[in-house]
């Protein structure tokens, strides 16, 4: 059923860069003939999942949404590939992304914009516009996200969906193309809280394979996102800087309506501040293409990566950059540049360390927060889906989306979006942002499906 809608919408969603029809079907016929011989399966056996094209599957192009890796195809799989195929689940394919991740509204993918099934005409987020639009418009029930300043909760918020930046190091990134390493975290992309939590427990867990993975046990999601809704006695934080300015009037107008759901479900709203958000923006646009600019050195087309030969006889050099010139896209020129110039010697305290500074204020900032609530709200997005085109040429406008989703990458925290009804004005999704501290992420499944 999934593989005929893709057939029917994909061409005007383009959600989907690499539709594995023969894969998807080989796994369910398999997981089919196991339930016949009466064989105990894993609990999502047979349910099917699209993976971002940031995710290495053997044998199955990864682009990134680069032209730089437009033929490369994986000799091995990332740990959460293993665990979608331990889990039995059908893959149905690579979904869209903004060129290596960069970007709110999947315009910067080399292979075309993704559109949003809300309105064709509007963006489905960004940079994981493709699971977004995947799960919002059902050609897959279950996707999966990366997350390194938004990009599961902002597509989630546009698209009426639900998303999850785990804790930082709760889902293992091995064999995931790096965007910045420090931020960078898979999550689930799904339409209900409780479909996020049982992909949730197929993903997390330790994993020796990356250094950053956390050894402890997953937090118990499923049962918190089944669980009471009774919320009781829960101290729910409204944060200033990020929740109450410089909002588009709908999507102020649902937070508050989430905020009296919240009271009458017996939690205790109060309000909090956070004074150092203000500067997050800034830390995170020096961190994140500080690291990018770092990881993207690879892409030399000698190891690997699109190779463009100059006449004559160029050296090495004249090759690698002849290549990165013919191969990467204006959005990730400009934060190689700005990564460059942020690390090198002479900016580097200025810029760079200065960042590093700010981002150590945050997590500061969320640690007194959550002495005095048990978790944080905001809107997820200052807006709704605007219009694809509108935002493309002024990268301030864009980097903007991520105000209230960046603070959770710069400390590790995890965070969700959920759906909250549609802003009067233009009837599109608003999504709300829930965040808990780390390690702690069955209490956003736990409020977020109360609030359902
Ligand atoms: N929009 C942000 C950026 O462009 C976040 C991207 C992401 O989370 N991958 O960096």
């Amino acid at each position: 059923a999934h593989l005929d809608r893709i057939e029917r919408l994909n061409p005007s969603l383009n959600a989907y860069l690499l539709v594995d029809a023969e894969g998807a079907l080989a796994t369910a016929a398999n997981v089919d003939a196991a339930r016949a011989a009466g064989e105990d399966l894993p609990r999502l056996a047979g349910v099917p999942v699209a993976v971002k094209d940031i995710a290495c599957t053997r044998g199955l192009p990864t682009t990134a949404g680069s032209r730089m890796l437009e033929h490369f195809v994986p000799p091995y799989d990332a740990t959460i590939v293993t665990r979608l195929k331990d889990a039995r689940m059908p893959i149905l394919g690579k979904t869209n992304m903004d060129e290596f991740a960069m970007g709110s509204s999947t315009e910067h993918s080399a292979f075309g914009p993704t559109r949003n099934p809300w309105d064709l005409e509007r963006i489905p987020g960004g940079s994981g516009g493709g699971s977004s639009a995947a799960v919002a418009a059902y050609l897959a029930p279950l996707a999966i996200g990366s997350d390194t300043g938004g990009s599961i909760r902002q597509p989630a918020a546009v698209t009426g969906s639900v998303g999850v930046k785990p804790t930082y190091g709760a889902v293992s990134r091995y064999g995931i193309i790096a965007l910045a390493s420090s931020l960078d975290q898979i999550g689930p992309c799904a339409r209900t809280v409780a479909d996020a939590a049982l992909l949730h427990e197929v993903l997390a867990g330790h994993d020796p394979m990356d250094s950053t993975s956390i050894d402890a046990p997953v937090p118990p999601v499923v049962a918190a996102a089944t669980g009471t809704r009774d919320l009781t006695g829960l101290r729910v934080g409204v944060v200033k800087e990020i929740a109450r300015e410089g909002y588009q009037e709908g999507v102020s107008r649902c937070f508050e309506e989430a905020l009296q759901h919240l009271r009458d479900l017996g939690a205790q709203v109060v309000e909090v501040s956070c004074p150092h958000f203000v500067h997050a923006m800034a830390a995170y646009y020096l961190i994140q293409p500080s690291e990018a600019s770092s990881n993207l050195a690879r892409y030399d087309a000698m190891r690997y990566g699109s190779r463009t030969t100059p006449e004559g006889s160029p050296s090495a050099e004249q090759v690698m950059a002849a290549s990165r010139d013919a191969a990467f896209g204006d959005e990730v020129k400009r934060r190689i540049i700005l990564g460059t110039y942020a690390l090198s010697s002479g900016y580097y305290d200025a810029y760079y360390g200065q960042a590093q500074k700010v981002r150590t204020l945050i997590a500061g900032d969320f640690t007194a927060a959550f002495e005095q609530a048990d978790v944080l709200v905001s809107p997820t997005t200052p807006t709704t889906a605007f219009r694809i085109g509108d935002k493309l040429d002024d990268p301030m406008a864009m980097y903007l989306n991520d105000i209230a989703t960046i603070p959770a990458n710069l400390a590790g925290v995890p965070g969700m979006s959920i759906p909250s009804g549609v802003a009067d004005e233009d009837g599109l999704p608003v999504g709300f942002q829930l965040l808990a501290p780390a390690m702690e992420d069955q209490r956003l499944y736990a409020v977020g499906a109360a609030l359902e």
